[in-house]
């Protein structure tokens, strides 16, 4: 009796269990259409939403005046003068983004990127000026050698006889340096995106050390060697001249490393990390932000808009529906904030829609 008892028990456990694990009714008491009827019940439904607060968007300023040179392969992406960047900040600012991510393209490259942290810079104008005009603006510089040094590498190049190799250590000196001149600009948010080991660490003691210990840091945590980045190479002047970046950008084979590069920038004190590129990295994108759970953006880069606009150019996509689409894919993958070269389209869209 006592051995029955406890078999009935065990029974409805195991029944209570099977439950637990699937406790969807089947067809035709279940009708997952019935929620898709009109769109007022699919907008009750929604579980993703995109929002003009999600989107920064990325600009590139080189010296002048009423400068804006179209870059051929990024239709509607032009380097700009600052008082042409101005203009575009305002646009896109009116319209609700809430961020802009700068880019520099120096007059002079050489083989220290003295540009990179030169007071008066390129990108440094640019800040000041920025924050002059819009103040409410978040403006976001990237931090890098690239585009101001003669090779194009985001670190310092030691050359030998076998051939070129790109030195961590003292790349950091100058990554930090770049970094604190543009906090004294007044950029709000620093964004590293060298790939170089320690460099969170290296600019967040270079920060605090000069008193801006309130300045975020957004990292480049898990930043893929990517050939959708080609055409950024044009829009920015920072091509490689020599080799590539694979010794210090990720193998796009690997996800449990971008793990491991996001703890260690985590650990160096970053306050929001980013994956990129982002459409072909949404796992990525995923297991960052399940596992760390910190602001997590995501960096939608220049092949990804590019391919866009050619399609949609040749009609063969819709291109805004495929635009809100795909950061709407980054939004569900659990990006926090979108960087985009939309941004200021995608902006105008969700406006109408309203
Ligand atoms: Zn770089």
């Amino acid at each position: 009796m006592f051995q029955a008892d406890r078999m009935r028990t065990k029974h409805r456990l195991l029944d209570l269990n099977r439950m637990n694990q699937k406790p969807l009714p089947q067809y035709p008491a279940l009708r997952p259409r019935r929620i898709r009827q009109s769109p007022a019940l699919r907008r009750l439904v929604r579980e993703t939403h995109l929002s003009v607060d999600q989107l920064v968007l990325p600009l590139f300023v080189r010296s002048g005046k009423k400068v804006r040179n179209p870059i051929a392969s990024m239709p509607g992406v032009f380097q700009l003068s600052p008082d042409e960047l101005a203009r575009e900040a305002i646009r896109a600012h009116a319209l609700g983004v809430p961020a802009v991510l700068l880019f520099g393209i120096p007059d002079r490259k050489d083989d220290r990127a003295s540009g990179a942290y030169a007071k008066n810079g390129i990108v440094q104008q640019a800040v000041r000026l920025l924050k002059k005009e819009l103040p409410d603006l978040l403006v976001i510089t990237d931090v890098c050698l690239c585009e101001y040094m003669s090779h194009g590498h985001c670190g310092i190049v030691h050359r030998e006889k076998r051939g070129a190799t790109i030195l961590n250590d003292p790349s950091l000196k100058l990554l930090s340096r770049a970094a604190l001149s543009h906090a004294e600009a007044g950029a709000d948010i620093v964004a590293p995106s060298d790939m170089m080991d320690g460099r969170v660490l290296a600019i967040r003691t270079a920060l605090d050390g000069a008193g801006f210990s309130d300045t975020p840091i957004m990292s480049y945590a898990a930043k893929f060697a990517s050939a959708y980045y080609g055409p950024f190479r044009e829009a920015a002047e920072s091509a490689p001249k020599f080799g590539d970046r694979r010794s210090y950008q990720m193998d796009a084979a690997n996800a449990n490393e971008a793990l491991r590069e996001v703890a260690l920038d985590i650990a160096e004190r970053a306050d929001m990390v980013m994956v990129t590129p982002a459409l072909a990295y949404l796992d990525i994108i995923h297991r960052v932000k399940t596992e760390f759970g910190y602001p997590t953006a995501a960096y939608s880069v220049s092949g990804e808009y590019s391919m866009v606009k050619a399609a949609g150019a040749k009609g063969w996509i819709d291109e805004r529906a495929v635009t809100m689409e795909s950061l709407l894919a980054m939004r569900r993958a659990g990006a926090d904030i979108l960087i985009t070269y939309a941004a200021t389209e995608v902006a105008g869209w969700l406006k109408n829609d309203r």
